[in-house]
């Protein structure tokens, strides 16, 4: 059997010194300076100067839409849109149609996932039956089943009922699961349209106050310290969430937390522009806001970025703005808005952007093969990037089927050049080359 096996030559290893990688066998086979010999006689030669090499890129929260809502996306256009952005695995979030609450629905996305072979695809398992928020779920067949599932949300709904996730907090210790939390308050956000403040008084639309996440956070840090529990927030928006969480890490309860892309970039100011694209739950901050979600981002308060893509069809995007779907895309412009803003800015490192991207994601999720160092001996995830291109945001040239990016038509650094998952190349030269054949080596 032939083994294709790939030579990176001088990319520049988390940014820092250049070294050459030898791929093979799906493996990191060597690191060094100019390899050369037997050893690497039949390789491909990747001409990586100039390029950044850094872990693929592992996403905790990815909506992908099947079983269900394949109008919107599905597994296999999402997972392209995965590799074009750099990623080597996702966690699906359960929300799909029918939702990922049994061991049956967790196994069909984990197995679609295996038949597609971009990335590593991990259902993430429903906390509630059918995310209604009155039963729990079969956390512990889900996390039994092939999908091995570890990580549980109802997300896009929050577990408001502080029994239920008292229980299941209490329930997934047993297979060191996580509990990641949508903290919204639902009845102080109800018909909520946008942020709560200055915009929205000026635009007369419902507004989303911060209390109604931060109340959330507040009682769940302090439900995981009496349960003994891993709790896991998403989206995390307000400059208060940021401080309580910064509270609950000094006292040693252990959370983590996660912010997306846009709420790193995007403000309310936005929302003046009527456009839905800019619709999205939690809803775009303010000024304020942004400003200490980098800061934490940077000094760890928060662990990881999560895209929290959330592709829609066209027709629940291009309507007015009360009747408009909430979300947006984010597989495809990650890497790029994380170097704009947290790099370009001098906050980070490419080093601090491997571990918020790649192992602290991958260590929530507890993946063993995800997130590993660039070394010999470890699993060939890697992805190869150009810091000096720019480019333009075009939705309509995205993989993912969601056109709904808030970034479309602004010019963004960072061009992701091969995603190599399993060893295998996913992408090449910016383009999807072929999915990796699962059981074929
Ligand atoms: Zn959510």
């Amino acid at each position: 059997m032939i083994h294709a096996s790939h030579l990176i030559r001088s990319a520049s290893l988390l940014g820092k010194g250049t070294a050459d990688v030898l791929v093979r066998d799906g493996v990191i086979a060597a690191v060094g300076q100019d390899l050369g010999g037997a050893a690497i006689d039949g390789a491909t030669v990747i001409d990586a100067a100039g390029l950044v090499a850094l872990p693929g890129m592992v996403d905790l929260h990815t909506h992908l839409r099947e079983p269900g809502r394949e109008d919107a996306e599905t597994v296999e256009t999402g997972t392209r849109a995965a590799a074009l952005g750099g990623f080597t695995a996702v966690h699906a979030m359960a929300n799909s149609s029918p939702v990922a609450d049994t061991a049956g629905v967790v196994e069909q996305v984990w197995q679609l996932g295996r038949e597609s072979g971009w990335v590593d695809v991990h259902p993430v398992g429903a906390v509630t039956v059918g995310l209604a928020g009155e039963q729990l779920a079969e956390l512990g067949a889900m996390a039994d089943s092939r999908a091995r599932v570890r990580v549980f949300s109802d997300d896009g709904i929050c577990v408001s009922d502080p029994v239920m996730m008292r229980r299941a907090l209490e329930y997934v210790k047993a297979f060191d699961g996580v509990i990641a939390q949508h903290a919204q308050e639902p009845r102080l956000t109800a018909g909520a349209q946008m942020n709560e403040g200055k915009v929205s008084a000026v635009l007369g639309l419902a507004g989303w106050p911060a209390v109604a996440e931060e109340s959330i956070i507040a009682r769940d840090v302090l439900l995981a310290q009496h349960v003994g529990s891993r709790l896991h927030v998403c989206h995390v928006s307000t400059a208060g969430s940021v401080e309580i969480i910064r509270w609950a890490k000094g006292r040693g309860i252990c959370v983590t937390a996660e912010v997306t892309p846009h709420h790193l970039l995007l403000t309310e100011e936005l929302v003046r522009s009527w456009d839905p694209v800019y619709k999205v739950n939690p809803p775009l901050r303010a000024d304020e806001d942004v400003h200490a979600l980098r800061a934490a981002l940077a000094d760890g308060t928060i662990d990881i970025v999560g895209t929290d893509h959330a592709p829609h069809p066209s027709e629940a995007k291009e309507c007015e703005w009360a009747a408009a779907a909430m979300g947006m895309t984010g597989l495809e412009t990650a890497l790029s808005v994380v170097q704009e803003t947290m790099i370009e800015s001098g906050l980070m490192t490419w080093a601090d952007f491997a571990r918020v991207t790649s192992a602290a994601p991958a260590a929530i999720g507890r993946l063993g093969d995800q997130g590993r160092p660039l070394e010999p001996g470890e699993p060939a995830n890697i992805v190869l990037v150009d810091p000096a291109a720019r480019w333009n945001v075009d939705p309509a040239a995205m993989a993912t089927k969601g056109r709904n990016s808030p970034f479309a038509g602004m010019e963004l650094p960072g061009r992701v050049v091969a995603t190599f998952f399993r060893g295998h190349p996913t992408v090449l030269d910016g383009r999807l080359n072929t999915p990796y054949l699962h059981g074929a080596r």
